[in-house]
């Protein structure tokens, strides 16, 4: 039987994770990075520090890379983060692409600091692996996105599986009254 193991150590930080907590490294013999994901990212942005012209140069050889990320940020969002063990949902919006924005969340969760205690509790029973981040709809203007968030935020939050804890002071705006949303 195949045993497959889970966790490892960090060459960075020397902490313990799971191995979705690092990036997929083909060279290496157990398939992952040495450093975890959010080890690499420091690392790299130290690099981008330390290397403006090697940034500057490798932007000139790749004019692609730049357009399509921009392309990203275009539209505003409106998401879930969902757990999908309990079936408890988290509404946010954001003007920012969604990657960022997945990893803004995590990133709090996995450092136990998340502002919203409800969304922290849950992550912190079940784990990276429960949560599923799913757009719900797709805005050119942010804030029509933030009054959809307020509209899903104000119906849902007597809800027991509503994971928010505040409403909004953003006027609500029912998503089927709107040409904007797709
Ligand atoms: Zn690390």
């Amino acid at each position: 039987m195949k045993i497959q193991i889970n966790i490892k150590k960090c060459g960075g930080c020397g902490e313990v994770k799971h191995r979705t907590e690092f990036s997929k490294n083909k060279r290496m013999k157990d398939g992952l990075q040495v450093e975890c994901k959010v080890c690499n990212k420091k690392r790299n942005k130290k690099f981008r520090e330390k290397n403006p012209e090697y940034m500057k140069e490798w932007s000139n050889k790749n004019p692609n890379y730049n357009t399509s990320w921009a392309k990203d940020t275009e539209e505003s969002i409106v998401y879930v983060l969902k757990n999908v063990v309990t079936g408890e949902i988290y509404y946010g919006s954001s003007k920012n692409n969604r990657s960022y924005r997945r990893s803004y969340h995590f990133s709090l969760l996995r450092r136990n600091k998340h502002c919203n205690e409800q969304i922290q509790q849950s992550y912190n029973l079940f784990g990276e692996e429960a949560f599923d981040f799913q757009v719900i709809h797709q805005c050119k203007n942010p804030e029509t996105a933030r009054q959809i968030e307020s509209w899903y935020i104000q119906k849902n939050i007597d809800k027991n599986w509503c994971l928010n804890q505040r409403i909004s002071n953003v006027p609500p705006l029912n998503p089927a009254n709107t040409q904007e949303s797709a």
